[in-house]
């Protein structure tokens, strides 16, 4: 092109000017899509919605080939509380701080890979069969800490470029964060409600409620519905030789070991004092011996510690009464249940006994 030729110039003034056009759509374009994604994230209403918002939404909404979400897991809290929701890709827990430093050093400032970095970063952030070729790694902040990640990758190497500017993606990242700590708070506040404070299982009232349910389902779709009622043995002794904070860990570490011997879709709760009750639906009677010999043998070989880093033992009486029996209301099942236990006590206590009462 000849520079002192007046055509060339207003030719290469037009191509200019297209392209910044062309380049002021695309940004309003982007800053469409980025204000809606923004304004759903502030309106979700349940932790798996918000879950599939960044996954699945984000995915499909800028054409990407990947998303994944990394969240902080330390005290174990979302591992116990996310199976149950209904997700359609689960984020992955962490439970250190470990892959996030990998991922940000100290810098902590959104990330973007593209031709020519960093590839073990994509390595870490995707799954290797993903084929992801360039990338943005966002940080996800609450209050100064690193509390997860958000990676949006995709197979076309330019799709992300180092050395572009990062504004949309931080402020997304900055309100993803907001909204993640949210729902963990509303979640937290949620499980509060149903959970028993000492152990950590789900407590009376929660119980009474699920088990209503349980029942009528299991009366409506004539599947068996087996009760333990489980009593620790002689546990006023405990608290009288060992101490009552001695005790209060023996609950807490009873409630543990009953919990984590269950199905998803198994019930266990705190009933009261020193009692437990699970419901196994669609468990018939030898399959409910067998889980409730399980935990009363894990109960008895277990060595509880202390708070003073001691060791004491315990065991366990087990009730079991199946439906149908001559049951018209839970609290027949319940009762029935409780009548083993008593039975269990007579026996000499630390075993199972079946209520013997006459099937319907
Ligand atoms: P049994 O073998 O007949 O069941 O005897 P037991 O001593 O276990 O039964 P009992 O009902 O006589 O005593 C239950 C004790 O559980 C009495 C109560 O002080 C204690 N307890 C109830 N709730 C708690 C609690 O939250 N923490 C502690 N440490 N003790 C509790
Ligand atoms: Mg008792
Ligand atoms: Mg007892």
């Amino acid at each position: 092109m000849n520079a002192s030729n007046p055509q060339d110039q207003v030719q290469e003034l037009r191509r200019q000017l297209k392209s910044l056009l062309d380049a002021a759509t695309a940004n309003e374009r982007k800053l469409d899509r980025f204000d809606a994604l923004e304004r759903r994230l502030i309106a979700v209403s349940s932790m798996e919605e918000l879950v599939n918002l960044l996954l699945v939404d984000c995915r499909d909404d800028f054409g990407l080939d990947a998303a994944e979400l990394w969240l902080l897991d330390l005290d174990e809290e979302l591992r116990r509380a996310l199976p149950a929701l209904p997700m359609v890709k689960p984020p992955r827990l962490l439970d250190g701080h470990g892959p996030l430093k990998d991922l940000f050093g100290a810098t902590r400032s959104t990330r973007l890979i593209g031709p020519g970095a960093d590839e073990g970063l994509l390595a870490l952030a995707f799954a290797p069969e993903s084929g992801i070729k360039s990338a943005a790694l966002l940080p996800l902040i609450r209050q100064g800490l690193l509390i997860g990640s958000l990676h949006f990758g995709s197979r076309d190497p330019e799709r992300y470029d180092s050395s572009s500017g990062t504004k949309f993606l931080d402020r997304l990242a900055a309100i993803a964060a907001i909204a993640i700590e949210s729902m963990l708070n509303r979640e937290r506040l949620r499980r509060a409600g149903m959970t028993d404070g000492l152990t950590g299982v789900h407590n009376r009232r929660y119980f009474d409620h699920r088990s209503l349910i349980e029942f009528s389902q299991a009366v409506r779709h004539r599947y068996p519905l087996a009760c333990l009622f489980l009593d620790i043995d002689h546990f006023k002794a405990i608290n009288d030789r060992h101490g009552h904070p001695t005790g209060d860990e023996v609950l807490r570490q009873v409630g543990g070991l009953i919990q984590r011997s269950l199905r998803t879709g198994d019930l266990a709760a705190r009933y009261g004092g020193e009692e437990f009750v699970v419901l196994l639906p669609r468990t018939d009677e030898a399959g409910a011996r067998e889980v409730a010999e399980r935990i009363r043998q894990m109960v008895q070989d277990a060595p509880f510690v202390t708070p003073e880093g001691g060791t004491v033992s315990a065991t366990l009486s087990v009730g079991l009464a199946m439906l149908p029996v001559e049951a018209t209301s839970f609290g027949d099942l319940l009762a029935a249940a409780d009548r083993a236990v008593y039975e269990a006590k007579r026996r000499g206590r630390n075993c199972t006994v079946v209520d013997e009462s006459p099937a319907a």
